[in-house]
This record gives structure tokens, C-alpha cells and sequence, in this order.
């Protein structure tokens, strides 16, 4: 074991498959010729000592500071901790974007203080969930990759430097398969499925999926006075499961209960494992159009019903490149006939529900001109969970930014939804019976 624990002080190498390569150093020293056999050994390691070993680590590191410095040739960034994190580095090609995965990590720093500077177009950074959080460096070409360096300063505080350099493609390119190796990780650090029964029972509670959307890095769009989309999704769709719950016979699942990042595909995966007789994705979004305001609802379909509802599902698709994740390849087209029929009997029943949430609304609320839209969202995707995504409001309007934070409207809201959820769910539990 001593052994093991030597070679962990050397280096950890691990591959993100094709596009993601990670490389996690303890020893910046540490480079070159070693580096093949360190990865070998990193791998047996890695087979031999799963995690764990940090379990007792219980408090989240602070991050003071992110500086950058340089130019657009070359470019320098800081990070000041509190103590030494563990680190994974990744770099992702389309856009060029470098990765910092790390423990959970308190941000300490203004957000204003954190500029894009030389390289570097963006900087993007917040949990993952309540034990990673990430970093996500957008840059505007191919680069190279030095560091990072490990210092500590007079304070005793953990320095972490890192170099960017611009480079030819063929020089990225290199980098990233220089630095393959085994083991896919983002596979790995997506997982978080685990408190899911995957209850298929027939005899199971008429069961509701509700989805907020965004969260952890992935902020969503932002009020004109700073309200965070990921804030009133959480908290709507908590006043909605409440609200849901009082129904009888029908349970509420929650995609996610806390300021983490969840994928988009693992929202569809939750709805499905979990037997969903109904996917209810909430959000608050912000369009071009200022003065454009009211709840609108939401269901799938190829083409989009004009050209607001195209764009807003341009920008809820890539939630996940937001965060540092690779946009999967487009679905092939499926052809097996069962799963067509599910598809089309799931989109009568999506468009049904659709209409009762509606109708339950405009009752309470105020609606956008024509509250029945369509477009292609990934999260609608499930092939047999009938599926609605809402737009509560939307935050580029002063007056629904003021609504979505209210606590009453939320609940009054919340009620008009769950009471189309319980017109929808009595006569689909009637006809089971
Ligand atoms: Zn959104």
C-alpha cells in the first residue's frame, strides 16, 4: 500500500475519451519521460484504492482569487486557495474550453473581479454538486497547456498556476492525445443516479418529474435586478411538489433539491427510471424582446412554432455545454415501429397535459399571447414520459422578474399547475382501472 501511496504523491492520468483528456498532477515536477509509466501506475492505483480516501475531508476549500494575466498570445491564471485542492484538468475541443474539476469549493471572490482577459473569452465557475465544483475557461483558439504550478505564498495560502499559450491546431491536437490514457471519467463523475429506485411496478404511484431547470455552474439567465434562473426554478419547483403532493396517489420526484448541475440527458434519464407518468421541466428564461412577458408551455416537436420558442430552445440546449460537458452527437433516427407508436401516443398525452396546465393557468395568471408553444427541447426527449417544459416568466421583463420572486404568486401558480396535474392524473388513473 505504502507503494501506492508513493506513486498517488507522483501523478493520477486518467482519459476522458475521445474529445476530454484529464491529467491530474500532485507533483508539478513531475513530467515527460515519467509520465507514461506514472500513468500505469496511476491506473493501478486507481484500480486498487478507489476514492474514499478524502471522505474525511469534510469542509470545502476556499478559493480567493482567480487572476489572469498576459495577452492574447499568452496568458497566466492564478488561483489563490486555502489549501491544496485535488485538481483534474481537462481540455475540450469545439469550442476550445479548459476545465478545472475540484472539491467543493466556496467562491469567495467578486464575481466583477473576475474578468476575461488575453486568451481568454470567458470564465465560468460554481458546484457540481455538494462535492465538486468546477471551473470552465473558455478560450478563442486551439492552445497549450503548462502547469499547473503548486506554490504556497507568505500567507500560506495555496497558489495554482497555470500558463496558456496560443498554438496551431495540429499542436492542441497533439496535446489532447498526448495525454490519453484509460478510464472514462466523465461517465464516472455524471453518475449521481443512485437514489433512484427505477420502480416499475405496475401497481406504483401515478408519479410526477419536476424538473428546475439549470443549477450548480449552469446559472441560466439573469433579471435585469439579478435574480438567477437556477434560484426560481429550485424554488417554484419545490412549491410545486408540495403543491403536487397534496393530490392522492401521486408522489413527486424532484430532478434536482439543491444548487447542483444536472445534465440535461440526466434530467430525461430521471424521469424515466423513475416510471414518470408526467415530466414537468420549470424555468424562467430571458429573451431578446424586453417588453415579451407572461407563462408560456411548452412541447416537443422538430420545427418550432415560430421564431422565439427556436432561439429559447437554442439557449436551453446548451445548458450542458455551459458547463463544460460535450454535446452529444444528434440522435440517429430510429426507425423501430414500437417506439414510434410510444412516441406518438406519449405526444397526444404531452400535448393533452400541455393544454389542462393552460387553461389551469390562464385562469390565475398572466399568459403570453398564444401560452401554447413548440420547439425542439432535449429535455423533452423521453420517448415514453409525457413531457412539458414552462416558462414561468421571463426574466428579461421587469414585471415577471418581480413576479417569480414572489412568494404568493409562486404558490398561486404552482397551485394552477398541480390542479392540471390532478385532472390529467384522475383520468389516466381511471383508465387503469
Ligand atoms: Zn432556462
Amino acid at each position: 500500500m505504502r507503494f501506492f501511496l508513493a506513486m498517488k504523491e507522483l501523478a493520477n492520468i486518467e482519459d476522458f475519451g475521445d474529445d476530454v483528456v484529464a491529467f491530474k498532477f500532485r507533483n508539478a515536477r513531475m513530467a515527460g519521460g515519467l509520465r507514461g509509466l506514472a500513468a500505469l501506475l496511476a491506473l493501478v492505483f486507481f484500480l486498487a484504492a478507489p476514492s474514499g480516501a478524502r471522505a474525511g475531508d469534510p469542509l470545502p476549500h476556499r478559493l480567493f482569487s482567480i487572476d489572469l494575466t498576459g495577452d492574447d498570445q499568452s496568458t497566466t491564471v492564478m488561483l489563490q486557495f486555502d489549501r491544496e485542492p485535488e485538481l483534474v484538468l481537462k481540455m475540450l475541443r469545439g469550442p476550445e474550453r479548459l476545465i478545472l474539476d475540484l472539491p467543493a469549493t466556496a467562491f469567495e471572490m467578486p464575481s466583477e473581479e473576475v474578468v476575461p482577459k488575453g486568451l481568454i473569452q470567458s470564465i465560468r465557475y460554481g458546484a457540481m454538486d455538494s462535492e465538486r465544483s468546477r471551473i470552465v475557461i473558455g478560450l478563442g483558439g486551439p492552445f497549450t497547456l503548462e502547469g499547473p504550478v503548486r506554490t504556497t505564498d507568505e500567507n500560506g495560502h495555496h497558489q495554482l498556476t497555470l500558463q496558456l499559450d496560443t498554438a496551431s491546431r495540429n499542436a492542441f491536437e497533439a496535446m489532447l492525445r498526448d495525454r490519453a490514457a484509460p478510464a472514462d471519467a466523465i461517465a464516472v463523475s455524471t453518475q449521481k443516479n443512485g437514489r433512484l429506485d427505477g420502480n416499475t411496478a405496475q401497481d406504483k404511484p401515478f408519479t410526477v418529474v419536476v424538473d428546475a431547470g439549470h443549477g450548480g455552474i449552469d446559472i441560466g439567465a439573469r433579471g435585469r435586478n439579478g435574480a438567477k434562473e437556477k434560484d426560481i426554478t429550485l424554488a417554484f419547483a419545490r412549491q410545486l411538489k408540495k403543491q403536487i403532493e397534496k393530490i392522492d396517489g401521486v408522489r413527486v420526484i424532484l430532478t434536482r433539491d439543491d444548487d447542483s448541475f444536472v445534465s440535461l440527458s440526466q434530467r430525461v434519464r430521471i424521469g424515466r427510471q423513475a416510471g414518470a407518468d408526467l415530466f414537468v421541466s420549470v424555468h424562467a428564461d430571458s429573451v431578446r424582446q424586453a417588453y415579451v412577458r407572461g407563462a408560456t408551455v411548452y412541447t416537443i416537436s422538430k420545427k418550432a412554432s415560430d421564431a422565439m420558442a427556436a432561439e429559447l430552445a437554442d439557449s436551453e440546449n446548451a445548458a450542458d455545454a455551459v458547463a463544460g460537458l460535450d454535446l452529444p452527437e444528434e440522435d440517429e433516427e430510429v426507425t423501430d415501429i414500437l417506439l414510434d407508436l410510444t412516441r406518438r401516443e406519449t405526444k397526444g398525452f404531452s400535448l393533452r397535459f400541455a393544454r389542462k396546465v393552460v387553461d389551469s393557468m390562464e385562469e390565475v395568471l398572466v399568459m403570453i399571447k398564444r401560452p401554447h408553444r413548440h420547439a425542439g427541447f432535449r429535455v423533452l426527449t423521453a420517448p415514453d414520459v409525457p413531457s412539458i417544459l414552462i416558462e414561468l416568466g421571463y426574466l428579461s421583463n421587469k414585471n415577471d422578474e418581480k413576479l417569480l420572486q414572489d412568494e404568493d404568486w409562486r404558490r398561486k401558480a404552482a397551485a394552477a399547475i398541480a390542479a392540471a396535474v390532478k385532472k390529467y392524473a384522475n383520468v389516466r388513473m381511471a383508465a387503469f382501472r
